[in-house]
Formats: structure tokens, sequence, C-alpha cells
């Protein structure tokens, strides 16, 4: 595991810093504790750093220099998980698409949404709840749970198909 946080040296750090901006660069003591958990009981393994891109583009360039030099990637939404999921066991780099929280179309002809991977699920029940519209699979959501962590939960458990219709940009 030290080997591979090592792989993050001082030039990548100042790669990651201008691809996402130095304020959605995280490596103090307490981010890495924040992020180095989720609901999962009491397991804790701390990231080398902590990135909130902003972009698609954004997370290709971070995913290139992760990919070339084998550093561990985990990303995360709200971290409101029960399985584990979100942990960085291997440490590395957190991707957290807190950023990505926008809803990006309501199309009521055609009961389609459209949106970025991070909007919370509760957000996105009252946005359609003002149009008169409701998401039948996940009514019972409540919190900072982002939607496309839901999505894959749901896809965990073969019920997908009946959310054909939510369209996830990411
Ligand atoms: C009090 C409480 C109540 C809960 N109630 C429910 C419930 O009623 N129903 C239910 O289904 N679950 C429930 N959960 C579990 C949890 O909320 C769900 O598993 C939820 O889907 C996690 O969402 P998250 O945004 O916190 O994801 P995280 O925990 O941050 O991540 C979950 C997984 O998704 C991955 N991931 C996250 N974002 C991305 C991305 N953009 N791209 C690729 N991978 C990504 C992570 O790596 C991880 O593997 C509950 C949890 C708590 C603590």
């Amino acid at each position: 595991m030290e080997q591979l946080q090592n792989n993050i040296t001082e030039d990548i750090v100042q790669s990651f810093k201008n691809i996402v901006g130095i304020d959605n660069f995280f490596a103090d003591e307490e981010s890495l504790l924040h992020y180095a958990h989720d609901e999962t009981e009491t397991l804790s393994f701390k990231p080398h750093v902590v990135l909130k891109p902003g972009s698609a583009q954004q997370v290709s360039e971070v995913l290139k220099i992760c990919n070339e030099y084998k550093i561990p990637v985990t990303p995360r939404g709200a971290g409101t998980g029960l399985s584990g999921g979100a942990l960085p066991h291997l440490g590395g780099v957190v991707i957290s698409t807190e950023k990505f929280n926008k809803i990006l179309d309501i199309d009521e002809r055609n009961l389609q949404v459209t949106t970025e991977p991070g909007v919370i699920t509760e957000v996105l029940q009252t946005t359609v709840a003002e149009k008169g519209l409701f998401i039948r699979q996940i009514l019972q959501v409540k919190g900072p749970v982002l939607l496309v962590a839901i999505l894959l939960k749901t896809a965990a458990d073969h019920a997908l198909l009946n959310m054909a219709w939510l369209k996830i940009m990411c």
C-alpha cells in the first residue's frame, strides 16, 4: 500500500492541482480522515489526496495520470454506502463527484430526467415533485445520497430495467 501511495510525487501533486484547481485539491489531515471512511462500520483507509473535479475533462485528465503511474482511484458520491465501495483501501486518489450536482433537463413529455452523477437524490425528488412527478424507484431515499450511487446499487440488485428512463451524464 505504501508503495502505491508513494507513486504520487510532488510533480504529480502539482499536475492534480493544475487540473482541478487548488481549491478542489485536498491533502490535509482532516480531509483525508473524512474521505477515509463511508458508513461501513469502523473501516478507515486514508487516501493520499482527494480531488473534486468540476468537469468530465478534468476527470479524464486525472485518470490518465493515475493510469500512467498506477495510482489507485476510488470514486465517491456522498459516502453513505454501507458496503465499503467508497473506501480507498489502497490509498491513492479519491475522486469526489460532489460538484457534478446539476439537473440538466426534466423532459415532462417523455418522463426523462438528465442529470450529472452527483445530484443529491432528495433534491431530484423535490425538483420533479414541483412538476407533479415522482421517481418510483428511489421514493424511500432521504439525505445526501447521490444519484449515481443509487443507480449503481440498484443495478447490482438487477432492478435497473425499471429505471431505464433515468439518463445519467458523466
Ligand atoms: C442511514 C442510511 C440509510 C440508507 N438507506 C438506504 C435506502 O433506503 N436504500 C438504499 O438503497 N440504500 C440506503 N443506504 C445505503 C446508501 O445510502 C446507498 O448505498 C447509496 O447508494 C450510497 O450513495 P452515495 O452517494 O453515498 O455513494 P458512495 O457511498 O459515496 O459510493 C457508493 C459506490 O458508488 C461508487 N461511486 C460513487 N459515485 C460514482 C461515480 N460518479 N462513478 C463511479 N462510481 C461511483 C463508489 O466508488 C462506491 O463504490 C443508506 C445508508 C445510510 C447510512
